[in-house]
C-alpha cells in the first residue's frame, strides 16, 4: 500500500512573512490521483517538495505507505518526480534517458532494456528510442520525462505542472494520455497545477488550496457543483461563477437583490430575513422573456460555436451567462452562502447550500 498521509504540515521560508503551508492535512489513497490546485503562491509546490523531501517542514508529519518519511532523504522515499521543465539529458538518447535512473540504481542491463521498452510502448515513444531530445517535439520530450519517472516502480508519482510548457493542443492530447497511463499503472499520484480544467479532468480528487491551506478537497464534480465557499466557487469554472448579494425578505417569500427580487426556492425558506451571497454558474442561468426572474440587459453576445456567451447587466452587476441554445429555458441551479452581519457592518458567509 502506498497511501500518502500529510499531517498538519507547516512551512515558512527564511525571511518569509506568511506560512507557505499552514497546517495542511491530506490523505491520498493507494492508487489515487490527487490534484493540488490553486492560484500562484498558494503553496502547492511547497507541499509537493515536502513530500519529495526537497523541503523540510517546520512541523507536521509525512507518512508514505505506513512509513514516517518526514525527515528521510529524498532517494530513500521511493518516489518519482516530473517537473514543469522537461529535465531530460540532451546528450543522451531517448532510451538512455528513460533507463538512466534504473542504471544508477544498479538494475541489470537486460531488465533496464525491458522496462525502457515497456514505458516507451505506453508513452508511444518506441520509434524515437534512438533519437536525441533535440530532435523531439516538446510533447515528446515531456513524455520521455514521464517514461523515466514511471520505469522506477516508485510508490508515489509526483508531478509539478508537467503540461505547462506545452502548447494548448498538445496539452489537451497529452492530458488524456497521462490520465490513461496513470489509470493503467495505478500508481498513487500527486499532481500540481493552477489550471482548473486540467485539475477537474485528471483528478480522482482535487484539493483546492488558498494561502497555504486546503480550502476544499473532493471529487471534481462535487467541488465544481457544490463549492465550499466563494473562493472555490470563483476559482473553478470559466467564465467564473457570478456572485450577487441579497437578503431574503422577512416574509420569506422573495430574495431582494437591491431593487429587484426573486421568488425564494423552498430550500431557502429557513433563511428568512438573512443576507445571502448567491453563486450562479454561467451555464445555470436560463433566459426567459416571460418568467419571474431577474431583469437583465444583454450587453455582449458572443457565439462560441458549441455555446453562446452573454454578458449581461443584472441587479447592477455584470454577469456572464452561457447557453447552448439561447432560447431554451431550464431551472437554475445556484450555490448560496448564508451571511450573518459582522460587527463591522459587513456580512460573513456561514455555510453553503444549493437548490435546483
Ligand atoms: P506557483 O503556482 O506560482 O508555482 P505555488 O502555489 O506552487 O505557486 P509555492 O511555490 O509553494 O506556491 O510558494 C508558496 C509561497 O512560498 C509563496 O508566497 C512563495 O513566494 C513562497 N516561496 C516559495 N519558495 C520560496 C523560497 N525558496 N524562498 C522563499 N519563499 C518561497
Amino acid at each position: 500500500m502506498a497511501e500518502v498521509v500529510l499531517h498538519e504540515l507547516v512551512k515558512t521560508y527564511p525571511g518569509g512573512t506568511a506560512r507557505a503551508t499552514d497546517e495542511v492535512s491530506l490523505e491520498v489513497a493507494d492508487g489515487e490521483f490527487m490534484v493540488l490546485l490553486g492560484p500562484s503562491g498558494c503553496g502547492k509546490t511547497t507541499l509537493l517538495r515536502m513530500v519529495a523531501g526537497l523541503e523540510t517542514p517546520d512541523a507536521g508529519q509525512i507518512v508514505i505507505g505506513g512509513r514516517d518519511v518526514t525527515y528521510l532523504e529524498p532517494r530513500r522515499r521511493n518516489l518519482s518526480m516530473v517537473f514543469q521543465s522537461y529535465a531530460v539529458f540532451p546528450n543522451k538518447k531517448v532510451a538512455d534517458n528513460i533507463g538512466f535512473g534504473l542504471r544508477v540504481h544498479g538494475v541489470p542491463a537486460d531488465e533496464v532494456r525491458k522496462k525502457v521498452e515497456w514505458a516507451a510502448e505506453l508513452l508511444q515513444l518506441t520509434p524515437y528510442l534512438d533519437r536525441y531530445p533535440a530532435k523531439l517535439s516538446g510533447g515528446q520530450r515531456q513524455r520521455v520525462a514521464v517514461a523515466r519517472a514511471i520505469v522506477m516502480d516508485a510508490d508515489v508519482l509526483l508531478m509539478d505542472e508537467p503540461l505547462s510548457n506545452l502548447d494548448a493542443l498538445l496539452r489537451l492530447s497529452f492530458r488524456a494520455e497521462l490520465k490513461k497511463l496513470v489509470n493503467e499503472i495505478g500508481v498513487t499520484t500527486l499532481y500540481v497545477t493552477h489550471d482548473q480544467v486540467e485539475a477537474l479532468s485528471l483528478g480522482d480528487r482535487v484539493a483546492v488550496m488558498r494561502e497555504g491551506r486546503i480550502a476544499q478537497c473532493g471529487d471534481p464534480v462535487a467541488v465544481y457543483t457544490d463549492p465550499a465557499d466563494e473562493f472555490v466557487g470563483g476559482f473553478l469554472g470559466s467564465p467564473p461563477m457570478n456572485f450577487l448579494t441579497g437578503a431574503v425578505t422577512e416574509d420569506g417569500e422573495r430574495i431582494d437583490l437591491g431593487g429587484q427580487t426573486l421568488p425564494v426556492p423552498r430550500a431557502l425558506e429557513s433563511f428568512r430575513g438573512r443576507h445571502l451571497r448567491l453563486g450562479i454558474r454561467p451555464e445555470s442561468i436560463s433566459l426567459d422573456l416571460d418568467g419571474d426572474g431577474l431583469r437583465c440587459e444583454v450587453q455582449v453576445f458572443e457565439p462560441l460555436g458549441s455555446s453562446t456567451l452573454l454578458t449581461t447587466s443584472c441587479a447592477g452587476r455584470c454577469s456572464k451567462c452561457r447557453r447552448r441554445r439561447v432560447s431554451a429555458p431550464s431551472p437554475a441551479r445556484c450555490c448560496v452562502w448564508a451571511c450573518r452581519r459582522s460587527s463591522a457592518g459587513g456580512t460573513t458567509p456561514t455555510r453553503s447550500s444549493a437548490w435546483r
